[in-house]
């Protein structure tokens, strides 16, 4: 009973931060906890997520039926059920719709450049999933092939989806897409766009597989940077996360 408080405390605070940061606007986005094997802390639908209180939040189970809380279950609620369902190392899911990186999915771009070496690690790319009504499994079907790859989503005309292993590395994955989205417009803006090479791109996702889950940190990936410099490239894996960062275009 602790653990399922200190949950719907993290809900509360992680909730509150999205509307501070100006990720939400009214009663918009959701997000969700993996209690155990069977059960889902899930927040309300029609409520404002900088204004929740613990016991606002729904629990329910792996179909979406709610088993106690008096306020009814995010009408999102199939999007975090097949994202639980497709990655068992998933414990926390965010939905938000920041506006930069909304502002991207709503003009058909997704953020899959390689601009930034420490996002390139953190979250490999960030692919844009076709436009689906919300709550309808449009919207799953658009997600589904694309969950397994990634741990950011954006989705057209909507917003974006960031899931990990606890609620807290799912927000801190929002945070750094719409920070990602700001530095590729200005980017953009400036008009002199340089992404990495295939090569800096292969070297980062060795990082980035190393470290799956954990941020690594500058030293981390000094170190890592030099061993990636050892290696033949013969040596190493071929991996097609990494050939679609760098090989897609906007
Ligand atoms: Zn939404």
């Amino acid at each position: 009973m602790a653990r399922d408080r200190q949950h719907r405390l993290a809900v509360v605070q992680f909730g509150r931060m999205l509307h501070e940061n100006g990720f939400v606007a009214a009663t918009d986005g959701n997000l969700s906890v993996r209690l155990d094997e069977t059960h889902l802390l899930v927040t309300p639908t029609c409520i404002s997520k900088g204004r929740m209180r613990p016991s606002d939040m729904v629990i329910v189970d792996m179909d979406g039926k709610r088993l106690s809380g008096k306020r009814r279950v995010s009408s999102e609620i199939g999007m975090h059920l097949l994202i639980y369902r497709l990655r068992p190392d998933v414990h926390g899911i965010v939905h938000a719709h920041p506006p930069t990186a909304t502002g991207f999915a709503a003009s058909g771009y997704d953020l899959n450049r390689p601009l930034v070496c420490e996002v390139v690690v953190g979250l490999g790319s960030i692919p844009l999933a076709r436009y689906g009504t919300p709550g309808t499994p449009e919207l799953t079907d658009a997600l589904e092939p694309l969950i397994p790859h990634h741990d950011a989503i954006l989705m057209a005309n909507h917003g974006v989806v960031t899931f990990g292993s606890s609620l807290e590395s799912a927000y801190m994955k929002m945070e750094t897409v719409e920070h990602f989205a700001k530095i590729a417009l200005v980017t953009h803006l400036l008009g002199n766009e340089q992404p990495l090479g295939e090569k800096e791109v292969q070297k980062l996702n060795e990082v980035r597989h190393r470290y799956k889950g954990a941020t690594p940190t500058p030293a981390d990936l000094r170190s890592d940077a030099l061993r990636s410099d050892d290696l033949q490239s013969d040596d190493l894996e071929s991996d097609d996360e990494s050939k679609q960062t760098a090989g897609s275009r906007r």
